[in-house]
């Protein structure tokens, strides 16, 4: 567990739909002022939406780094900042299927059933350049794929069949009001 910058701005999330979200993000190569600013800022904004996750294109940036902090199975909560993360999950025989709800900042307020390994383990790179790696059950090996998944320039709805996707879209058209442009900066 590792502490997460403090003293960010609260930013505008970006939603699906926005090019940033949709193409691979650029590797992190300084590990400097600008991405202690930057990986700041996610934090504050994970935090002012109530999300237990955040990939630097959901505030703009095309840069492979993510935050979170999430609870794994037993409830533990797990805080961490990785760079340029590859994600492991197990195979064959190990690889077992969880079909909770997921969600996402970027189409806020929506959940359907998404289909993830039960656990995962994220290897990177910290914010001063050392090597990191999580591993983690329950939500938590969701968050690890789900945010890496952005980094690549995935959605979560890209891994749901049609009819999932359908639902996941009429939720959030039923929701939108309550997340208006700017959100959370908005609130
Ligand atoms: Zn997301």
């Amino acid at each position: 567990m590792s502490a997460l910058p403090a003293g960010g701005t609260v930013r505008a999330i970006t939603r699906w739909g926005e090019p940033v979200m949709h193409k691979p993000c650029r590797e992190v190569t300084s590990f400097d002022a600008e991405l202690r600013s930057l990986v700041a800022d996610m934090v504050a904004t994970m935090y002012a939406a109530e999300g237990v996750g955040l990939a630097a294109n959901q505030i703009g940036a095309g840069l492979k780094v993510f935050v979170f902090d999430c609870p794994d199975a037993d409830g533990h909560h797990h805080t961490g900042v990785v760079c340029n993360p590859t994600v492991r999950v197990p195979v064959g025989r190990d690889r077992v299927l969880d079909d909770d709800e997921e969600g996402c900042l970027s189409l806020p307020g929506a959940f359907v059933a998404c289909a993830r390994t039960d656990s995962a383990e994220v290897r990177g790179i910290d914010l001063h350049g050392r090597p990191t790696s999580y591993a983690g059950d329950g939500l938590l090996a969701r968050c690890l794929q789900h945010e890496a998944d952005h980094l690549d320039g995935i959605v979560f709805a890209d891994r749901l069949s049609t009819r999932a996707r359908k639902k996941l879209y009429k939720e959030a058209a039923r929701l939108a009001v309550d997340f208006p442009p700017g959100w959370p900066t908005s609130r």
